[in-house]
């Protein structure tokens, strides 16, 4: 069996394991995928240990997806973009990273959920490591117009202005503001912030959403169902991250393994073990 793992801190509550080993008895893939809780202080020896070991490739997450992005040999060009990597593979003594959280979040949204980006307004909320890997993505499928708002302005800035390059040859309108002064409706409004972990409220007004609007938080779990029920309640479609995390992981797997595991079929079998 070829050895991939997720490393992080915390990481016990990963669903990732579970997803993989899903992949692999679909695809015959012999692959076997374990988690890493990592001292905050331990990110690059555990990553050495990991690789001496024999280890193919692994996935990070909170909050060693930024020092994952200094310690490659290449990077994808997503990766690059996003300062800020989930997935790595091990070519011999290179490390080769990538950032698939972009990818399965347009994947989720178009496929699973049948919204097309195309032409739409978008609304980006936050500018965190979530936030700067799902950006790229969002550009690349061409929607009329982005705007990026964060608590801390600056940041939202700072992403946009890393993006605009992009965004004009994908003739894509990005813009940022302050959280408080977002002005017009959008048709799709995407909470990329930790405010449904931290149990805080949606940090945008409800005036945001167009009628039929779709909002995702890429929260999922119990922690997400307060902004389902603001979603809801002001005549959007809720939709959780757990669509995101498995098109993520997928795209992984296709990163490591060049096999696409039948990614739908295994997001509607873990919405069934996680309702049980
Ligand atoms: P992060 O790098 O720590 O960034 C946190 C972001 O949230 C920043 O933009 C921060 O704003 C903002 N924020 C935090 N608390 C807030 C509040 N109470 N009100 C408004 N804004 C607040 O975290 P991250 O890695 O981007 O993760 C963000 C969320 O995405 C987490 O809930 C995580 O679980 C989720 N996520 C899901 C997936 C998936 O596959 N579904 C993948 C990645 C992440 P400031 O810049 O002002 O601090």
């Amino acid at each position: 069996m070829d050895q991939y793992c997720v490393m992080g801190n915390p990481v016990e509550h990963s669903k990732s394991p579970w997803i993989h080993a899903r992949f692999a008895a679909l695809t015959g893939e012999p692959v076997a995928y374990g988690k890493r809780l990592v001292p905050l202080d331990g990110f690059a020896a555990a990553l050495r240990d990991f690789r001496d070991e024999g280890g193919k490739g692994c996935n990070i997450t909170v909050p060693f997806k930024f020092e994952a992005a200094t310690l490659l040999s290449r990077r994808t060009a997503r990766a690059a973009l996003a300062g800020a990597c989930n997935t790595l593979r091990f070519d011999g003594e290179a490390v080769i990273g990538d950032n698939t959280d972009g990818i399965g979040l347009v994947n989720d949204l178009q496929r699973n959920a049948g919204v097309a980006l195309a032409r739409r307004d978008l609304l980006l909320v936050g500018a965190g490591g979530a936030g700067a890997g799902v950006l790229g993505p969002l550009i690349e499928a061409r929607p009329r117009r982005v705007v990026v708002v964060n608590r801390t302005l600056e940041k939202a800035r700072a992403l946009v202005a890393g993006h605009a390059t992009l965004a004009a040859a994908n003739e894509v309108e990005l813009q940022s503001c302050a959280l408080a002064e977002v002005d017009g409706r959008f048709h799709v409004v995407i909470n990329a912030t930790a405010s449904s972990l931290a149990g805080e409220p949606v940090p945008v007004a409800p005036s945001v959403l167009l009628p039929g609007a779709l909002a995702c938080d890429l929260m999922y779990g119990p922690a997400a169902q307060g902004f389902l029920d603001w979603a809801r309640s002001h005549g959007a479609t809720g939709r959780d991250g757990l669509g995101m995390l498995v098109e993520q992981a997928a795209e992984a797997f296709v990163f490591w393994r060049g096999v696409r595991p039948p990614s739908a079929q295994v997001l509607a079998e873990l919405r069934a073990e996680l309702a049980r």
